[in-house]
């Protein structure tokens, strides 16, 4: 069967449960396309050899009721893989080999799939285009000079490259929304606690969640299902019932009242986003729903707030790295001095800088005046969704500002990097869903994205009107091939 990685997901699935196709057939596939994909710098680790000697098992005794019988997957390098390196990007984990599996990648191979390795990310997840990372910058599938998005670059462009069919990422304040929409593809950051953190290298912890990167909805909803669960294993996992939001997908979203902030309609913001907004809108008129005007009037405090939160709760869960317990360790006179090394040596720029701030907001004489009063906003943001959610059942907004930017056009400009962040970082303040689907392209050709905010726990209501908006917006991603070798 020709291109097999040109199929969905879903279709690999079904071929793999006909007969039509072998898992050794699909993985070797993905394989080579992913070998003649070393431009992309998408993998920082790849396991082909066994991926390929799990296929070759799997074909002699086949389990056809998994949920990804067969499917070779590479995933983010910041879910712990045993006995697989597990870097986060960073220098200082750049030989850390974990005992122990994350949840979430356990779960995906407990349904059948097999890893194929493990994708680049900015470091500790920590940025908006993939360029912090220790393990040099990824490259966007669409154009060699587009970063693809971060901190889930290597995840963004591996699915939009045909590397693997899908893939997981995280997103603490957007990591999945914001390189799905760079690259033209579908990304589901989903309820805080729906997914276990068991085993995800910590960036923020109130903020992190993972979820599912994928060509499709259909596909992005059939993986969701296979990773949430509920984990005794993660004090903030929750027990709620979920769906089977592969099967329970629809697009009958008739009825359905869709809200429209007006907050969102921020300065200097392109004609282009505007002109793919208000297209947005028609499109879930035309799906049969409505649409309401409404105000989340703390908006404009959302990426202040997100940049004290996040900081703070990064610089107090990478006090563990200090050439110890993990990974790298700088030769030191003493046991200071070998800190002070280690810690300089190991950390980049940006997680430097991320530290210096996060010690700064909760020192004693400014935690009142930061950290605190950042956790006081956090609630007005969830409050202004409460309110919003009692007149709407979803909400619709651009997932960035703009298209996808030029590699290190950002880099010497943190706030221009973070303003990127500004329609996603709500999101994660308020625990909710959010959801971002391709929805058509600027000038240049370069992917747009939308974004539906859901209420928490409603993944399902979000994949439907992102499921029903996707037919009528009928999106053809531009891949051009230019980084096959
Ligand atoms: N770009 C944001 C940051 O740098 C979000 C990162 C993320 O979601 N992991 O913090």
């Amino acid at each position: 069967m020709s291109d097999i990685t040109k199929q969905s997901l879903t279709e690999l699935v079904e071929n793999i449960k006909n007969k039509k196709l072998s898992s050794t057939d699909v993985t070797k596939a993905f394989i080579d396309r992913s070998e003649k994909s070393e431009k992309l710098n998408a993998y920082i680790t790849n396991d082909f050899t066994s991926a390929l000697d799990k296929a070759k098992k799997f074909d002699q005794k086949p389990n056809f009721d998994f949920k990804l019988p067969g499917i070779p997957m590479a995933v983010k390098d910041l879910f712990c893989t045993k006995n697989i390196k597990t870097t986060a990007g960073s220098k200082i984990l750049n030989n850390f080999i974990p005992t122990y599996e994350s949840t979430v990648t356990e779960n995906i191979w407990n349904e059948g799939a097999i890893l194929l390795g493990k994708l680049n990310c900015d470091e500790f997840a920590m940025g908006s285009s993939n360029e912090t990372s220790f393990f040099g910058n990824v490259q966007s599938p669409i154009d060699k000079n587009l970063v693809p998005g971060g901190s889930s670059g290597g995840s963004a462009s591996a699915v939009a490259g045909q590397l693997t069919p899908v893939t997981i990422g995280t997103d603490t304040g957007g990591s999945i929304r914001q390189p799905a929409s760079f690259t033209g593809i579908v990304g589901l950051k989903p309820t805080y606690g729906s997914c276990s953190r068991y085993g995800i290298v910590a960036f923020a912890s109130s903020l992190d969640q993972a979820g599912p990167m994928a060509q499709n909805v259909k596909d992005c909803a059939l993986l969701h299902e296979v990773i949430s669960s509920y984990d005794p294993k993660d004090s903030t996992s929750i027990d709620f019932k979920r769906n089977h939001y592969g099967k329970e997908l629809t697009n009958n979203i008739k009825g359905k009242k869709i809200g429209i902030p007006k907050e969102y309609r921020v300065d200097g913001m392109p004609k282009e986003i505007e002109d793919l907004w208000q297209k947005g809108i028609q499109y879930i008129k035309d799906c049969g729903a409505e649409t309401i005007d409404i105000s989340l009037p703390n908006t404009s405090y959302a990426l202040p707030t997100y940049y004290i939160v996040a900081p703070a709760e990064a610089s107090s869960n990478l006090a563990r790295y200090d050439g110890v317990k993990y990974g790298f360790r700088a030769k030191g006179e003493n046991l200071i001095d070998m800190y002070e090394k280690t810690r300089s040596e190991g950390f980049g720029a940006e997680v430097q800088r991320r530290i210096m701030i996060g010690t700064y907001v909760l020192s004693s004489g400014y935690y009142d005046a930061y950290y605190l009063k950042a956790q006081k906003v956090r609630k007005l943001i969830k409050n202004d969704f409460d309110e919003a959610y009692k007149k709407v059942d979803a909400i619709l907004t651009p997932s960035t500002p703009s298209s996808a930017f030029k590699i290190g056009e950002k880099t010497n400009d943190p706030v221009s990097m973070y303003l990127n962040d500004i329609f996603t970082v709500p999101v994660n303040l308020a625990g909710l869903p959010g959801i971002s689907i391709p929805a058509g392209h600027d000038s240049k050709g370069y992917p747009l994205g939308l974004q539906i905010i859901g209420k928490a726990f409603d993944e399902q209501n979000i994949l439907n009107i992102a499921y029903a908006m996707e037919e009528k917006i009928n999106f053809k991603n531009k891949i051009t091939d230019w980084w096959i070798k």
